[in-house]
């Protein structure tokens, strides 16, 4: 690694769609994947905690900061085969992915369109939409850990909803370099169509502040979904509980603490509306899983991730 280019104690705000939390103790761009390579071995040689970030559509980190180096990962090389293997670094934008496969004819991601970040990222949390999710055109995946970096199979990532072996505090310090996916031959048009709907169900949900999106996961529970009044024949059928659905029924659409928001669009969207501190995003985040556990006696789990030093956390109360 060359450590010329590391800086030290830089914010990581502005590379987080919530535009909160503090500093990386060492900061660096991977622009090619030799240098997150390099990066990757570097710090696990030298026991140096390691947190690759793509878009940070998926972070909170900490306002006290994150120990060790962050490496932001700009990669970008994509190729695609005649058999529709397609082999794409993990900083590769989900969106690109989508359509430069389009553009090829090749069909599955649609659901991607509006989901920002990178490969690396979706794959962390297996991300998805639509009843459909990433981990399904996954057929390989580069990884370096343990300062080694070798191909693997998709199920050294223990996919489950929303959910991968990299979200684990073991195995500490993995970076996904590369990735190869599978998709299937389809119309162009009918990608596009359903593309294009998909985002026109996007933006009628979405509020346009500040956000990582879903901020906790929907709860899967056949109890549950059979017997709380309000859900659809679909989510009940799917065993589907919207944690939207629960901290809009504890009455929190709007509810603040600070600068973050409960999305009055969408109550499973904290917004950073006025210059939000990591502090307060978590407190509310804290505050809307107290009252669902109050109301439902359910615990609703984050999808967004905390990152770095949260020791000193204490919520500001509601
Ligand atoms: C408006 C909006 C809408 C969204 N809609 C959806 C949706 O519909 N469905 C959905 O699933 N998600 C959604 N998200 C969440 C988010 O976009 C996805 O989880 C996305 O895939 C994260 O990618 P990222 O590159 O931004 O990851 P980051 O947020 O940068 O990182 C997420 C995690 O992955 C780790 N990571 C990143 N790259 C690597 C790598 N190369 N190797 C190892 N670890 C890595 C990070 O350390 C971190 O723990 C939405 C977010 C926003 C803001």
């Amino acid at each position: 690694m060359n450590w010329e280019t590391v800086a030290r104690q830089v914010s990581i705000r502005t590379y987080t769609t919530l535009k909160a939390g503090g500093n990386a103790e060492f900061f660096a761009i991977a622009r090619t994947s030799d240098d997150l390579k390099r990066i990757a071995e570097g710090c696990q040689a030298n026991g140096i905690q390691l947190t690759p970030i793509g878009t940070g559509s998926n972070i909170l980190p900490s306002d006290h900061g994150v120990p060790g180096m962050v490496v932001v990962n700009l990669t970008s090389n994509l190729t695609f085969d005649t058999d529709g293997t397609i082999t794409a670094d993990a900083g590769v934008g989900f969106q690109e992915l989508y359509l430069q496969a389009a553009q090829r004819g090749l069909g599955g991601l649609e659901f991607a369109v509006g989901i920002p970040g990178t490969i690396g990222g979706a794959l962390v949390s297996n991300a998805g939409a639509y009843r459909s999710e990433i981990s399904e055109f996954l057929t390989k995946l580069e990884i370096t850990f343990d300062g080694k970096t070798q191909w693997v199979d998709p199920s050294w990532m223990q996919f489950s909803y929303r959910d991968s072996i990299l979200r684990k505090p073991e195995p500490a310090n993995a970076v996904i370099q590369r990735v190869m996916l599978h998709l299937n031959p389809r119309e162009p048009k009918h990608i596009y169509d359903d593309g294009r709907e998909y985002q026109r169900q996007r933006i009628s949900k979405q509020p346009p502040s500040a956000s990582a999106g879903s901020f906790f996961k929907n709860v899967i529970s056949e109890e549950l979904s059979q017997t709380i009044e309000g859900l659809t024949d679909g989510m009940r059928k799917n065993r589907v509980v919207p944690a939207g659905f629960l901290i809009e029924a504890c009455g929190l659409k709007g509810f603040r603490i600070g600068g973050a928001m409960i999305g009055e669009r969408h109550a499973n969207f904290i917004l950073n509306v006025a210059g939000a501190t990591a502090t307060e995003l978590r407190s509310l985040s804290h505050h809307a899983k107290q009252e669902v556990l109050a109301k439902f006696n359910v615990e609703i789990e984050e999808e967004v991730l905390y990152l770095g030093d949260w020791s000193k956390f204490e919520p500001i109360p509601a």
